[in-house]
């Protein structure tokens, strides 16, 4: 039997695992890493975005290497009303990402097209029979199971294309919501990555995961024809299914989650319970890991079950304006509830996507006049009124 060792062996390559091997290199590089994917490129095949008001200096400086575009404001528009908001905002691609992080880690730390079969706190045994005998061993293979959590799915294919002229938009659209509404809250987003290169995604907010990729395909190409837009060449194409948590057990969800290890990423709940998005807090995560100083197989494991469950205890607003989204508001109404939130102060709306809300921002969000009754929204929160459903994935 083929036999290695490290200190640290990072399971999955994705964004949490690269992440926190970025962050070990930086700040541990007494430690000796492996991080192990299956597939041949570290970071599968994404564009995440994130504000640059979700992280604070140190995580910008890290993520910086991973950016494809930047742009200093962005729009969004509604039936009833458009907005321009300026506040940054970045896109990472995988490319970029595998890149930069075979240019910082040091070599034989990366090992591609290589699976996990089983692992312990200390121990990995890979698909082709080597045996990893590491300090510590932290799983960020990406979520398992979210059957023990209740709410609902955010949902989307994103195309990019090469155009035959210049498409002429001049910011992101994170948020086009006067498409056709369909399938519970629809809209339309949009990356102006160069003057003739754009990324389009049609996004849902819906009950259900299944994923009609064709159909939003075609979605996609006829949003490109209605705006005079013409492809020369289909660049990429990416598509996700994603949970909206509003309630459930997290402890029955940490224990289904895998092997009794230390976890990072969706793998361990590190998201936004709304929005869905995890960059801000994988990126968290893994700084603060970096900075931690008991990192055997135990101390890991300690700290990620701490931390998972410090997140879960702080998004527990965010999991009840999914209640609210996935309960109270019937599919057609959650346009509604996102037309009136984009009505609000923008420092509110970039602390609601950092997961970092006031209390008076909590209280603000809420107030005013209600885009759902207020009965419904009541009866939904005491449990008598319609709930959201369990997050069991029913297939894409
Ligand atoms: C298409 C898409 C776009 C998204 N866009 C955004 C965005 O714009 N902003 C944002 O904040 N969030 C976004 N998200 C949500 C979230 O940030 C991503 O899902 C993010 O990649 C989750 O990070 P992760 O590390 O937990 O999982 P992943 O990035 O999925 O990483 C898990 C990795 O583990 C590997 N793996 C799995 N099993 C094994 C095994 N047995 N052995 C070895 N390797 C294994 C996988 O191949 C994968 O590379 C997006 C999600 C998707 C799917």
């Amino acid at each position: 039997m083929n036999a290695r060792r490290c200190d640290i062996a990072i399971l999955g390559g994705g964004l949490a695992g690269g992440l926190i091997a970025l962050a070990l290199t930086r700040h541990r590089p007494d430690l000796s890493l492996l991080i192990i994917e299956q597939d041949a490129r570290l970071g599968g095949n994404h564009v995440w975005s994130f504000f640059a008001t979700d992280t604070d200096p140190e995580a910008t400086e890290l993520l910086a290497p991973m950016i494809e575009a930047t742009w200093p404001d962005y729009n969004v528009h509604f039936p009833r009303h458009s907005r321009h908001l300026t506040t940054r905002y970045s896109a990472m691609t995988s490319e970029k990402f595998d890149a930069a992080l075979r240019a910082a880690l040091p070599e034989g730390a990366i090992l591609t097209r290589q699976a996990v079969k089983s692992c312990s706190e200390s121990e990995v045994m890979l698909g082709d029979g080597t045996l990893v005998q590491a300090g510590g061993v932290i799983d960020t293979r990406g979520l398992r199971d979210a059957s023990q959590l209740t709410g609902g799915w955010q949902k989307f294919v994103g195309r990019k294309f090469k155009l035959k002229a210049p498409h002429g938009l001049e910011r992101p659209i994170v948020m086009d919501a006067t498409v056709e509404q369909l399938d519970g809250y629809r809209f339309m987003y949009a990356l102006p990555f160069a003057p003739d290169v754009v990324f389009l995604e049609d996004t849902y907010y819906s009950d259900s995961s299944v994923l009609d990729r064709p159909q939003l395909e075609a979605r996609i190409d006829a949003y490109l024809a209605a705006r005079g837009w013409e492809a020369e060449a289909l660049l990429g194409e990416e598509h996700g299914v994603l949970p909206v948590v509003a309630g459930g057990d997290f402890a029955g969800f940490w224990q289904d989650g895998g092997e009794d290890t230390a976890r990072a990423g969706s793998r361990a709940g590190l998201f936004h319970s709304l929005t869905s998005y995890s960059v801000p807090d994988a990126v968290r995560f893994a700084l603060a890991l970096a900075h931690h100083d008991q990192l055997d197989g135990a101390g890991l494991k300690a700290f990620s079950a701490a931390w998972a469950k410090g997140h879960w205890e702080n998004q527990s607003y965010y999991r009840m304006l999914s209640t609210l989204l996935f309960g109270a508001a019937y599919p057609e109404e959650r346009l509604r509830i996102l037309q009136r939130f984009y009505t609000l102060d923008p420092q509110l709306i970039e602390r609601f996507y950092s997961g970092r809300s006031t209390p008076f921002d909590k209280f603000r969000i809420l107030a005013g006049v209600p885009p759902i009754p207020i009965p419904r929204a009541a009866g939904t929160l005491m449990g008598l009124w319609r709930q959201p459903s369990s997050l069991k994935f029913s297939g894409v």
